[in-house]
């Protein structure tokens, strides 16, 4: 597309990097210490937005790239917002829920004077989730001592939370996908869908196409996975995964629910669910899981990417010779951080939507920026992804140059 060299260069790099060092008081009465990040990629478009993720591997070049994407991710959906990422080097998991409030507080303390409505709004990301929005913009309001509830989104809906937030990430996808469908003429019904992660993302898509008639047959999550002979029922999966820990243990549970005489389910490891026998395969666990390793042996038909970077530039090379359609993260998860954006406008105007115009107004720009990208991929030849990032640069590019530098 030939991209301006100077709005390559300041996309190159994020704007601020901020790493914070947390201490808390663990309940044991010893004190612990965390690490925290916040990059603020570029805000031309408007304020920082993105996720803060709670795990063990967040790293500060992990953290970049994420925000990095969200810049660009803004941009394939034309909303005015820019890109940030932040994270704390934690298993959550092995925290009780006061040291984990203690550690979120905390963290919003350290990064307060970085963060607002109108200068950096985070939301939810990899194990964190409305409660922990409220935490933040809680904290965030005490300190500025006013009620400021648009610091965050993807808040529980009592403190100023979107209706439709909660699924926004995988409805998105859906409307992208069933588009795509369409035009290779291929129907719900005939469709056998494996889905790699039983999160967020993962078990909101699972339930929205079982409802739409697309055959659920392989799930997975950090414990391993299971694939079926018949289709899974998302519900009762969830149920099970709440009960038993990890949708591995709920094969029998799952075909027993259903009270499908003969259906079976076999436990499979992840790398086995990748290279199952599949019509799409939907990545929503974390980045880095398809690589040049396992490329070649992806049965897949098609990928659609609910996680960020899921699959390695070197792997996406091989699906392309392959004949592997992939439905890029930056058009397919958008819709989270588009619901964000009318979480924002909601709380300014504070006034708010019904969860059916939350979903019209998702739908209509999801497809705009479908469709956007579907006329890139033909103009220059190219992948969807390619033509993503195209469709991206092309508005930053025009903006940056618009706003100047000095
Ligand atoms: P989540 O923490 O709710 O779920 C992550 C799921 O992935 C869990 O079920 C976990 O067990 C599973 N998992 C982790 N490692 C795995 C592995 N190696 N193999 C299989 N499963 C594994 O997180 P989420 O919010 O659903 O986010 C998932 C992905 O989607 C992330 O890449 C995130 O950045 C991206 N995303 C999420 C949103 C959102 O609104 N939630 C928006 C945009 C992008």
């Amino acid at each position: 597309m030939k991209l301006d060299k100077d709005v390559e260069a300041i996309l190159s790099h994020p704007m601020r990097v901020i790493e914070v060092s947390i201490p808390i008081r663990m309940d044991n009465c010893k004190i612990q210490t965390f690490k925290g990040f916040r990059i603020q990629h570029n805000n031309s478009a408007g304020p920082f937005k993105g996720g803060i993720r709670f795990h063990p591997d967040v790293d500060m070049s992990e953290m970049k790239a994420l925000a990095t994407w969200m810049t660009i991710k803004c941009a394939v959906v034309g909303i005015p917002l820019g890109g940030g990422k932040g994270g704390i080097v934690v298993d959550p998991k092995k925290l009780s829920e006061r040291e984990l409030e203690a550690l979120t507080r905390k963290y919003v303390h350290l990064l307060s004077p970085f963060l607002g409505p109108n200068i950096d709004v985070p939301a939810p990301d990899v194990n964190t989730n409305p409660k922990i929005m409220a935490w933040i913009a809680d904290e965030y309001s005490m300190l500025q001592r006013e009620n400021v509830p648009g610091v965050v989104t993807g808040k529980p809906l009592e403190f100023g939370g979107s209706a439709g937030r909660n699924e926004a990430t995988s409805l998105g996808g859906v409307f992208v996908l069933e588009e795509f469908m369409k035009s290779v003429s291929q129907k719900a019904e005939q469709t056998r869908v494996v889905i790699q992660g039983f999160g967020n993302a993962g078990s909101n898509v699972a339930k929205l196409l079982a409802a739409r008639a697309y055959q659920i047959v392989g799930v997975s999550d950090s414990k391993g996975g299971i694939i079926c002979d018949r289709v899974i029922d998302p519900q009762s999966l969830m149920a099970c995964k709440v009960e038993k820990g990890s949708v591995k243990e709920c094969g029998l549970i799952v075909s027993d629910l259903h009270g499908i005489a003969g259906a079976s389910c076999k436990r499979v490891s992840n790398k086995q669910l990748l290279e199952t026998e599949c019509d799409v395969l939907i990545l929503s666990a974390l980045e880095n899981q398809v690589t040049k390793e396992n490329a070649h042996k992806i049965k897949a038909k098609y990928i659609l990417e609910l996680a960020n970077g899921p699959v390695l530039p070197e792997a996406d090379k091989i699906l392309k010779k392959k004949g592997v359609t992939v439905i890029p993260d930056i058009l397919a998860n958008a819709g989270g951080v588009t619901v964000s954006y009318f979480e924002l406008v909601q709380n300014k105007m504070n006034f708010y939507w019904s969860e059916e115009e939350v979903h019209d107004r998702l739908k209509k720009i999801m497809l705009e920026a479908w469709h956007n990208v579907v006329k890139n991929s033909k103009k220059y030849k190219c992948t969807f992804r390619e033509a993503a990032f195209i469709t991206a640069m092309t508005r930053l590019e025009k903006l940056i140059q618009t706003r100047g530098v000095h």
